[in-house]
């Protein structure tokens, strides 16, 4: 899958609301990381909520607003 160099974030949260099971939402600060990280990059946080509904509810916000969580990184 190629990765475009600047994705933008309704195209990123998309990806993510249609594969929740590969991301889970930070419990310190919201954001959405991939399922393996371990340390959130942004707040470094180690607690994560995987449940899919809260990963796609975090997706449709991020998608909607301009906000700087998705970490490009974890999107490969
Ligand atoms: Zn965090």
């Amino acid at each position: 899958m190629p990765e475009p160099a600047a994705p933008n974030r309704a195209a990123t949260a998309a990806k993510i609301a249609a594969n929740p099971a590969a991301y889970k939402v930070c419990e310190g600060c919201d954001s959405i990381v991939g399922s393996g990280t371990s340390l959130c990059p942004n707040c470094h946080g180690y607690r994560f909520d995987p449940a899919s509904e809260r990963v796609v509810h975090q997706a449709r916000i991020l998608g909607s607003r301009e906000q700087t969580s998705v970490t490009a990184d974890d999107l490969n």
